[in-house]
């Protein structure tokens, strides 16, 4: 099965409907259990990344409405201990948020060292909503996509690897699960009308995805792009591709103390 690339910088990714899913997609079932099979390594690569505290992972999710983010919340971080995860999802930001600098409220929520941060929606949103209603006036989203570059960079030498990940569906995808959002009770809270608005403007959005894929993929922290039509395939590919983002950390427990040794064999 085809694992997720990085988007090369400067390169426009289509997203087209079509990229929206893998021609072959194995069932469900042998995708979930793919999954659940991977629990025992990334259990094991967070441990190491927890104890050590050296590096910290940060795990961007941005996609439209009804893209898959609190489902790849659940399904791939349901795979790690809570302990050591700080999941953050940013909403319309607050007016003590909105007195700052874009970044602010961002850059407060990367946890320490050791610990793998999520964001659920980011300072991307500062180059997509904001870019398409224009909530700011154009000199100043443009100048973001060098700003962001350089934030996440700085980052980076500091010891954090970063993975954003756009979940890419299709129109007709988002359209149904929308409408499962109107249809079952336990999905209505979900609904929001401003999400027809939003999709109304589903080209203008391509664009702003595209700019934000093509020019903030960089190494220290690129972007993929993941057929997310399918969940149980869209989970797999992250989850993979988490794992060897941890597993290209090589990350080692921090070796013991002397000090500590000596009580070996002395614990009455
Ligand atoms: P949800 O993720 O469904 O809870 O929705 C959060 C909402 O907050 C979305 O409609 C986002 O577009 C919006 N949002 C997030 N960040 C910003 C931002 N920086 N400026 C304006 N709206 C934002
Ligand atoms: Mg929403």
């Amino acid at each position: 099965m085809p694992s997720l690339r990085p988007v090369a910088p400067g390169f426009v990714p289509p997203l087209d409907d079509a990229d929206a899913r893998l021609p072959d997609t194995p069932p469900k079932r042998e995708l979930r259990e793919r999954l659940a099979a991977l629990g025992d390594e990334l259990d094991e690569l967070q441990a190491k990344l927890f104890a050590s505290a050296r590096r910290g992972l940060i795990v961007v999710l941005q996609a439209r409405d009804a893209g898959g983010k609190d489902g790849v919340v659940r399904h791939v971080f349901g795979l790690f201990n809570p302990q050591g995860l700080a999941i953050r999802s940013f909403g319309v930001p607050t007016p003590v948020e909105l007195s700052h600098d874009y970044l602010w409220r961002v850059h407060s929520a990367v946890g320490a060292r050791g610990m793998i941060t999520v964001f659920n929606r980011s300072h991307y949103e500062d180059v997509l909503v904001v870019r398409v209603h224009g909530l700011v006036p154009e000199a100043a989203w443009r100048a973001r996509y060098d700003q962001i570059n350089c934030f996440e960079a700085m980052l980076a030498a500091n010891g954090y690897a970063i993975v954003k990940f756009f979940l890419h569906v299709s129109r007709a995808e988002q359209r149904e699960r929308l409408e499962a959002r109107l249809d079952d009770p336990a999905k209505n809270w979900k609904f929001r009308a401003g999400d027809l608005e939003e999709r109304a403007k589903w080209d203008d959005y391509t664009k702003a995805y595209q700019d934000m894929l093509s020019r903030c993929s960089t190494e220290a922290a690129p972007w993929f792009v993941v057929p997310a039509d399918s969940k149980p395939m869209r989970d797999l590919l992250i989850a993979e591709t988490i794992r060897d983002t941890l597993d290209g950390m090589q990350l080692e427990y921090p070796p013991a103390d002397p000090a500590v040794l000596q009580w070996k064999g002395k614990v009455t």
